[in-house]
């Protein structure tokens, strides 16, 4: 049945009577719902924000409102009926899900249900709607951001701060020593007590590093965004944040460095988030993980990637640019964002030094691959990947292997390859930064 023939029906009820138009009126709503279906809901809950995706056959429109007093977001989505999928999504709310405390599924009306979110503290939501695109139907994408966002590099500070000032404390020390052996130089004839100190003691090397090395790690992919999937059925997102787990423990281990996640757990990070995240803590390098997928299962091998200013080096890099700066589509996001057009300014300066340094730090890390893993190339490829363009930061992607080649999916999954992978990426950062200290920063005050 139309929905234009049941609103002539209801025109002509109109006039008969009250019985008729409300049943009329359900008619219509009925009619609306028998074409939509829920096909799925996910839950994404992260400390950046918590999403909530309703995926259906049909586009649906919603209406928001936000209720204080407690916190709550009230979303009506029309032309829907009650369904076993939709109470699915009360039972995945996670205990520690940072916003949300619980969801409360109702028919509001019949053909709109509405959904409440008890909220742990007041939110800014995003909703928006997505049109299918991949493996997705329609989503309808509740985003919920803190409003007052956390701040990445306060937290970086914190939770370095012994480390920093050990580094100091180490660096004074190496300075004392350097000065006091200057001394000794010069007093040696006439001072008997300097002559005293053991000729055999083992200076330490001098301070290399004046601060702290930041390395922002990226695992690609995440939440809505699988990644690729391999045909064991591994997935991209989960292999990527694993390998750089271990990396970000490896490089807490060194003195010098310190560690910082775009995520740290399964929820999608947009790409021009990824580098405004890593430009927020002042990263001295940012290296994006995956773990791809080629058309052709034969493709093997890991891959290091820089950015392009002109065109891609080689066809395949074309491609895996392409694929990857997808992932926004997949995962989704609110295109009606300010921050989005500013990042879009910011992606328009220069990046020739940047690239550079990119190509320098990518060919240590290649190196170190090809020590224990079959390299795709054996040289660092370039192309125009939107998260590698921070104009500031050395930017590099790394393919530590193609997920669709089984036997390489199989070694993904390996602890010990995905230990040797983040090994291999600490030796060429540790490599590079040798070369390349960092300068040290004005001191803010
Ligand atoms: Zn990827």
């Amino acid at each position: 049945m139309s929905s234009k023939k049941v609103n002539l029906s209801r025109r002509r009820h109109l006039k008969t009577s009250a019985k008729f138009l409300s049943f009329a009126l359900l008619l219509t709503e009925v009619d609306i719902a028998w074409g939509a279906k829920i096909l799925g809901v996910r839950i994404w809950p992260s400390e950046d924000y918590t999403r909530i995706t309703l995926e259906s056959d049909t586009p649906l429109p919603i209406t928001q409102q936000i209720l204080t007093n407690p916190d709550r977001l009230v979303v009506d989505v029309q032309g829907l009926e009650l369904n076993p999928t939709l109470k699915d999504l009360v039972a995945k709310v996670k205990p520690n899900d940072p916003y949300v405390s619980q969801i409360r599924v109702g028919q509001f009306q019949p053909g709109i249900v509405r959904l409440v979110f008890d909220l742990k503290e007041p939110i800014k939501p995003q909703l928006f709607t997505l049109d299918p695109i991949g493996e997705y139907n329609y989503r309808m994408v509740f985003d919920l951001y803190p409003t007052t966002p956390l701040d990445p590099l306060m937290a970086l500070v914190k939770s370095s701060a012994k480390k920093e000032s050990a580094l100091e404390k180490s660096n004074e020390e190496i300075d004392l020593i350097a000065q006091f052996a200057n001394k000794k130089e010069k007093e040696v004839p006439r001072n008997p007590v300097a002559q005293a100190i053991p000729e055999n003691k083992p200076l330490p090397a001098p301070a290399k590093y004046q601060r702290l090395i930041t390395i922002a790690i990226d695992p690609g992919h995440g939440g809505e965004d699988p990644g690729a999937i391999g045909a064991a059925g591994s997935r991209e997102k989960n292999v990527v944040l694993s390998i750089a787990k271990r990396l970000r423990d490896k490089i807490e281990g060194e003195a010098y460095m310190r560690p910082y996640l775009t995520r740290d757990g399964d929820y999608f990070v947009p790409l021009h988030v990824r580098v405004q995240k890593a430009r927020r803590v002042e990263a001295d390098l940012f290296v994006s993980i995956h773990a791809d997928a080629f058309i052709e299962s034969r493709a093997k091998g890991a891959s290091v990637f820089a950015l392009s200013q002109m065109g891609a080096s080689s066809s395949m890099a074309r491609w895996m640019a392409n694929k990857e700066n997808a992932s926004d589509l997949i995962g989704g996001i609110n295109i009606k964002t300010q921050d989005r057009q500013v990042a879009n300014l910011l992606l328009d300066m220069s990046t020739t030094a940047q690239i550079k340094d990119s190509l320098q730090v990518g060919n240590s890390i290649l190196k170190q691959i090809g020590g224990f893993a079959p390299l795709h190339k054996g040289k660092v490829e370039q192309a125009s990947f939107a998260v590698l363009k921070a104009p500031d930061i050395p930017s590099i992607l790394v393919e530590t292997a193609f997920i669709s080649n089984p036997q390489e999916e199989a070694r993904l999954n390996d602890d010990g390859y995905q230990d040797r992978i983040a090994e291999a990426i600490l030796q060429g950062i540790k490599e590079y930064f040798s070369k390349n200290p960092p300068v040290a920063r004005r001191v803010n005050s």
